[in-house]
């Protein structure tokens, strides 16, 4: 039994069926949430891929939401491009090369074209988290989660090197990824119902603004742990995007 359902959709322009996939909510073991609001379960990004560049023919398209008659559940009786062909423009992961590419898209993106408010935010909001994934995970290079028997000496030591060059490059792009976070804010300010839960008093404390972050974390009515978190984080004067919960 597969984990997800396949769905089916066609490029706008050359009629290509592209293959696409709904997680089954029902059998995920485990979900990540990051204090950035990107979800991870089962290492499938929870968020779906609104923008499409059409594998076979290079054309950019826009999928608000995936209904009928655009969209069939039904398997097309054609060649169908899979998932992993289109999904995050067909970049591999498996480097920091695969990172710095779909950055480059997202930058292509935003430069080619004037968006609507709601699809710059959507654009800027992937641009943001497709930085941080250049060094998301970076806990993982301090020596626990080896000696834990987390994983294994020849992952974890790859891991590592892996990480630690994200940092690097992370840094190197600092003033790009504050720049999409700055207007990205201001976006967001002006269009308060494309906010998603703590997302502003976040890009604040990545912005090393934290007193502005622990001003409007303050004022939050109920109190969470992701809440309680993001406070600690903004008091250590920690500027850095870091898991919540998984
Ligand atoms: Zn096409």
């Amino acid at each position: 039994m597969f984990k997800y359902d396949s769905f089916y959709f066609q490029c706008p322009h050359c009629q290509a069926w592209l293959e696409g996939r709904n997680l089954k909510a029902e059998m995920v073991n485990q979900s990540i949430l990051y204090s950035d609001g990107k979800v991870l379960n089962d290492n499938y990004i929870t968020t779906p891929q609104k923008m499409i560049l059409c594998p076979s023919c290079g054309h950019v398209f826009w999928i608000e939401k995936p209904v009928e008659p655009l969209i069939t559940f039904e398997k097309p009786d054609a060649d169908v491009y899979s998932w992993n062909t289109w999904r995050f423009f067909g970049i591999s992961f498996s480097d920091n090369k695969g990172k710095l590419a779909l950055i480059n898209h997202y930058k292509t993106f935003l430069k080619k074209s004037h968006y609507e408010p709601k699809n710059e935010i959507y654009l800027r909001r992937f641009l943001w988290w497709a930085y941080n994934d250049l060094h998301r995970n970076l806990h993982y290079v301090r020596w626990r989660y080896f000696l834990n028997g987390f994983m294994s000496f020849g992952v974890w030591h790859c891991n590592r090197r892996l990480l630690l060059e994200g940092e690097k490059l992370f840094l190197r792009n600092l003033k790009d990824f504050n720049d999409n976070l700055k207007r990205l804010l201001a976006l967001l300010e002006k269009h308060p119902e494309e906010q998603i839960d703590l997302e502003v008093p976040e890009i604040y404390r990545e912005l090393r603004q934290f007193d502005k972050a622990k001003e409007l974390l303050d004022k939050v009515g109920s109190r969470t742990h992701f809440t309680n978190e993001l406070l600690r984080h903004s008091k250590w004067k920690d500027s850095r995007v870091f898991m919540v919960s998984g």
